[in-house]
């Protein structure tokens, strides 16, 4: 089979590259290298089992001509580029709502123009400002006003669903919808705000661990592989076109206990710094105070479970920070 994945050279994306590759199959990777970077690809490149099954485009996935030709290549398409990260939203409003919405309105087109299924990669923040756990699919969602620029990231995955379902209803579009929550593993990096590699390069260095607010937020982080895992099964399964699934974890955790967690593992004898959000963030940030997913539709229909527990994940990216 010839997959192709756009944003490969990204965290998740290039995990997804190395499940097919190690699968036998051909894999074919579009990205702007924004965020993401040749070095999360370098080690499929370099392998022998991998390299003349591996095609690496650096390029936009704007690019009408280049998508033309590798949609009208391969069998399936996954897309994942996108513009990620709170900070990064943050600090490039516009280019992340072009990116989010526009590109993937030229990967759907081309998908349904050359018949190929597609998952889309949507996110935990489509759910918005909800207590309650777990959040399930069918949800109402609420979000703050617009000039609170983190929610323009949640409108633009929103919007992207919408685009996806709408192909999938008028013309027949093969497209999978997924929700993902915080995944976390090796390969991730801190530059753009994600909690865990941050605090982990804090505690590596015995530095203070920065906690944003009073760090009672929660969230629920899931293994990129087991991320990964949850893709591939929904590509492969007929009853996944149309619908949209949940990917994702089952042990919250606050962001404090999460720190003095990272500092207990890694033996740093770094403190916890409490750092107010209008500090951490531009003056007009909201954080989601929890994220807790229901995964009973993908585990229905797929029979998925993440298998590694938190546990597992600090230590592997503990161990990936301290080899690198
Ligand atoms: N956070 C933190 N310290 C950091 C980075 C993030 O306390 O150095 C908090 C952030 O405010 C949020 C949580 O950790 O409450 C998860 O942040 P991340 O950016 O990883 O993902 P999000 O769930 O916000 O998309």
């Amino acid at each position: 089979m010839r997959v192709l994945i756009t944003g490969g050279a990204g965290f998740i994306g290039s995990h997804l590259a190395e499940a097919y590759l190690e699968k036998g199959d051909e894999v074919y990777v579009i990205d702007d290298l924004s965020t993401g970077t040749m070095d999360n690809l370098a080690p499929l490149q370099a392998d022998e089992r991998y390299r003349s099954r591996l095609f690496v485009h650096v390029d936009t996935i704007l690019n009408h001509d280049r998508m033309l030709e590798l949609t009208g290549t391969c069998d399936v398409v996954f897309h994942l580029a996108a513009a990620v990260g709170v900070q990064y939203i943050l600090d490039n409003p516009l280019k992340s709502i072009k990116i989010n919405v526009e590109g993937t309105e030229k990967v759907l087109e081309l998908c349904a123009k050359f018949k190929k299924r597609v998952l889309i990669t949507s996110s935990s923040e489509v759910y918005g400002k909800h207590l309650h756990a777990p959040l399930v699919e069918t949800d109402n969602i609420i979000y703050g006003p617009s000039s609170k620029f983190r929610w323009s990231y949640a409108a633009s995955k929103l919007m992207d669903e919408f685009t996806a379902l709408a192909y999938f209803r008028t013309t027949g579009l093969e497209a999978i919808i997924t929700r993902l929550f915080n995944t976390v593993g090796p390969r991730q990096t801190g530059a753009y705000g994600m909690v865990i590699p941050r605090l982990v390069s804090q505690a590596l260095d015995n530095a203070p661990l920065t906690v944003y607010g009073d760090g009672t937020q929660t969230r629920t982080f899931t293994y990129v592989k087991d991320v990964v895992r949850g893709l591939s099964s929904l590509m492969a399964c007929d009853g996944a076109v149309g619908e949209v699934f949940n990917i994702g974890g089952t042990e919250e955790i606050s962001i404090l206990n999460l720190a003095r967690r990272i500092i207990q593992k890694t033996g740093a004898a770094s403190t916890v710094e409490l750092i107010p959000y209008e500090k951490a963030y531009a003056k007009d940030f909201e954080d989601m105070q929890r994220r807790v997913p229901s995964i009973d539709k993908i585990r229905g229909l797929v029979g998925y479970e993440p298998v590694t527990d938190l546990e597992t994940i600090l230590q592997q990216v503990i161990d990936y920070q301290r080899r690198h």
